[in-house]
């Protein structure tokens, strides 16, 4: 099995939500006891609606969320931080290993800075290289790994359509040379075939510079062909994990059906939809008791509504939190 390079347990992540004269402050518990590995060199999918936490997951693990209990450990190997008790000094070098690649590629980059400057910016805050002639060489470098023509070092980000935007941003995210990448919806913002582009452009960066991606996304259907595994999350919980040709054969709970049936088909002889989901996700603010997706779970019997499942693991590698996933028909 592959040493994971970052392991999380039990972790949760309260946000406070006002105050009160009397009794305890209302908190939004936006991660609800979270044990996940993720192996090293995968290319890790994390999917889930707007609301299920899987932000939040990717941000506390870079240190950019709260650690409100558990823990979340990093280790490559070389270097290894507790990411909830790290020192200043710790973080500044976590933060060379560990990078973000923001949603939009729009409102990512300084408008007033040349591409060649918003990409050596990581540089020269962190104090990676020693001299302009240095930098330089290392913006070129990352520059062509990610397909960027080297004479539009010099424009500025206004002259760049989406897909290429994003490769500034994924060229800015790398010239550290981080180990651990979080892709936080990275390619919703784009058209469907620029989309296919730039997974194309993260797959083959993550063989090339022995990367581990957490790639974040609302879409099953985007993450279907690049990922190892998928950790499927449902209001602050993780519902599913499995290799990724598991989970799209055989997926196991009830919710991570329903995703996988909302996905389009152009065949018009496929067979009709299994489960579609009604109704709102809830408000981490006041989750419903028991399993939390009992309120839209078609298959919710009473012991749903009062004991919370744990993951536990199937019989194809995956594991499940859900009490009956074993009766359930066949999707
Ligand atoms: Fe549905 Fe119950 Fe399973 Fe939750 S535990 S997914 S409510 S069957």
């Amino acid at each position: 099995m592959t040493t994971p390079l970052i392991r999380i347990k039990g972790l949760e992540t309260h946000y406070p939500l006002g105050q009160r004269l009397f009794g305890p402050a209302p908190v939004l518990r936006a991660l609800a006891g979270i044990d996940l590995d993720i192996p090293a060199g995968s290319f890790f999918g994390l999917v889930g609606e707007s609301g299920s936490g899987k932000t939040t997951l990717g941000r506390a693990i870079l240190k950019a969320a709260p650690i409100t209990s558990g823990s979340v450990a990093y280790d490559d190997g070389q270097s290894a931080f507790d990411i909830g008790t790290m020192d200043a000094r710790q973080e500044r070098t976590y933060r060379s290993r560990a990078q973000l690649i923001f949603q939009d590629p729009y409102a990512a980059l300084s408008p007033r800075m040349t591409v060649r400057d918003i990409i050596a910016e990581p540089l020269e805050v962190m104090g990676l290289t020693s001299s302009r002639a240095e930098t330089d060489d290392r913006v070129r470098e990352i520059a062509k790994k990610c397909r960027l023509n080297l004479e539009h070092l010099r424009r500025f980000p206004h002259a760049f359509s989406g897909g290429q935007r994003q490769r500034i941003s994924i060229a800015r995210a790398l010239v550290s040379g981080p180990k651990f990448v979080v892709a936080d919806e990275s390619v919703a913002a784009l058209d469907v075939s620029i989309q296919a582009d730039i997974l194309n452009l993260l797959k083959a960066l993550q063989n090339d510079l022995s990367l581990t991606l957490l790639f974040i996304s609302h879409d099953l259907s985007v993450v279907a062909h690049s990922c190892d595994t998928v950790a499927v999350m449902y209001l602050g919980r993780l519902v599913e994990v499995a290799p990724s040709r598991t989970l799209f054969a055989r997926p196991r709970h009830p919710y991570t059906r329903a995703l996988l049936s909302a996905i389009p088909t152009l065949d018009p002889d496929a067979p009709p939809r299994m489960q579609r989901l009604t109704g709102e996700i809830p408000s981490p603010a006041d989750p419903p008791p028991g399993c939390r997706f009992h309120t839209r779970c078609p298959f919710a019997q009473a012991r749903c509504r009062q004991e919370v499942p744990q993951l536990a693991p199937t019989q194809d590698g995956g594991q499940v939190a859900c009490h009956f996933w074993k009766d359930l028909p066949d999707a």
